[in-house]
């Protein structure tokens, strides 16, 4: 008998058929013996359109604390009707189930409306459902502050929730369903030829997660690494029947060791990333300590810098760019233009939104030269410019022009033989 926790996306628990299917594919998992912790997000589109709600009575947004905790009570609201109907078709099985919202478990995280950590989770009341022959079925995305404020884990937080009620349990594996059969050398829907890796290394997953491949949530993937929790990404959409063995092995498995066949791919996968924006000081002095003061101020504003470059300096003047999250993109310009741009002296400030990063991903760069310069010709072989550059040990990461974006991906696909059938 094993504990295993099952994470559901949104087009997995997307109608009442769907989450029938899910319940039986549990009870399947349940009558094979297990204890079965199940973790699902919001039907497909509903947290979309419940922050549309919010949005429509206050156009202008803003992110003042007060407008936060309330976006989170909206938005918690997806998942509590998800583990809702979830335990009823799950008793409609001949199951005993049980549903719990993150402030029920309680899932404590700290006070960050919209982008919440998880600090503790108290497994006390799900082990003893469990004990008692129940499957416990636990709210994604959302968790509780000190005060008692409902709170949410960022969008698709509900792989993060899961992974991490699978390491305070110390469940024997977490298996996220979702709606394509696994972890691909980039995403399926912009190259149809991208492949499904059967193991992809914990460093890549990171990697991938965090430079913008959407499968999984970045904090989902740190959990995994730093609780050493068993990870698969699978298809909640083969038949709910199939063999349990059969299942158990398919999709991917997040690996934590390096084996030699992984070594032999130098890259594994492309992520790509349009949620950025570029802005940039023109003629600023080139002078020691000009980058504490333009991103001491905006680190202090709370708003992440991404790809920073700064150009050599004609005339002790230079020009420096930085990206942010789009969503910061309005405050950093407004930052910019009244204070920092005043306080260095810089002579324009400018922005641009239509941006996005493409990023090559593999451990095999670590021994491999010449990696990025093949990236770089099978950019200019598509006569797209690259604005900003970035390299790590295992990726190299460039800023484009948001047009060229999905011709990138695909170039890059071809160019590194991603489309070709390598050793598993
Ligand atoms: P869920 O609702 O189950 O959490 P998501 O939409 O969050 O599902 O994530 C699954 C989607 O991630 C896929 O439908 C696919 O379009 C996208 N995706 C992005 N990058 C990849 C990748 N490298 N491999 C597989 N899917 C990817
Ligand atoms: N329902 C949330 C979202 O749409 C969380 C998730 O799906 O993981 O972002
Ligand atoms: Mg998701």
């Amino acid at each position: 008998m094993a504990l295993i926790v099952h994470k559901y996306g949104g087009t997995s628990m997307g109608s009442t058929d769907r989450i029938r299917n899910v319940a039986k594919r549990v009870a399947k998992w349940a009558r094979a013996g297990h204890q079965m912790v199940v973790v699902p997000s919001a039907m497909s589109g509903e947290t979309n359109r419940l922050l549309g709600l919010a949005k429509e009575l206050s156009p202008a947004g803003g992110s003042t604390p007060e407008l936060m905790r309330e976006l989170d009570m909206i938005a918690a609201t997806g998942e509590q009707v998800s583990v809702g109907l979830l335990a009823i078709a799950l008793q409609a099985e001949g199951l005993e189930a049980v549903s719990y919202t993150g402030w029920q478990v309680p899932v404590q995280t700290d006070s960050s409306h919209t982008k919440a950590r998880i600090e503790s989770i108290d497994d006390a009341k799900v082990r003893a459902d469990l004990s008692a022959g129940r499957v416990v079925v636990i709210a994604g995305f959302q968790g509780v502050d000190e005060e008692q404020n409902i709170t949410t884990l960022g969008r698709g937080g509900s792989d993060t929730s899961a992974v991490a009620i699978a390491a305070a349990m110390k469940a024997d594996e977490c298996l996220i369903y979702t709606d394509v059969d696994g972890v691909y050398t980039t995403d399926p829907r912009i190259v149809p030829e991208a492949r499904r890796l059967h193991t992809i290394s914990f460093e890549e997953m990171l990697e991938m997660a965090s430079l913008g491949s959407k499968i999984l949530q970045i904090r989902s993937v740190e959990f995994a690494g730093k609780y050493r929790v068993p990870l698969r990404v699978l298809s909640s959409f083969t038949p709910w029947d199939i063999d349990i063995n059969e299942e158990a092995k398919s999709g991917t498995l997040i690996s934590f060791e390096e084996d030699e066949k992984m070594e032999q791919a130098v890259v594994s996968g492309i992520a790509f990333n349009r949620d950025e924006a570029k802005v940039t000081l023109l003629g600023v002095p080139d002078k020691p300590g000009i980058a504490f003061q333009i991103l001491g101020p905006v680190a202090e504003a709370n708003i992440d810098v991404d790809v920073i470059i700064q150009n050599v300096s004609q005339d002790g003047k230079t020009d420096f760019s930085f990206t942010v999250h789009r969503n910061d993109y309005a405050r950093a310009i407004e930052l910019l233009e009244k204070t920092v741009g005043p306080a260095v002296q810089a002579a324009k400030v400018l922005g641009d939104q239509r941006i996005c990063k493409v990023s090559i991903v593999g451990i095999g760069m670590r021994s491999h030269v010449g990696v990025a310069s093949k990236m770089f010709r099978a950019l200019s072989e598509e006569g797209i410019n690259i604005q900003m550059i970035s390299t790590s040990e295992i990726k190299t990461s460039v800023v484009i022009d948001e047009k060229y974006m999905e011709l990138a991906v695909r170039a890059l696909h071809k160019a590194f033989d991603l489309d070709q059938d390598q050793a598993a």
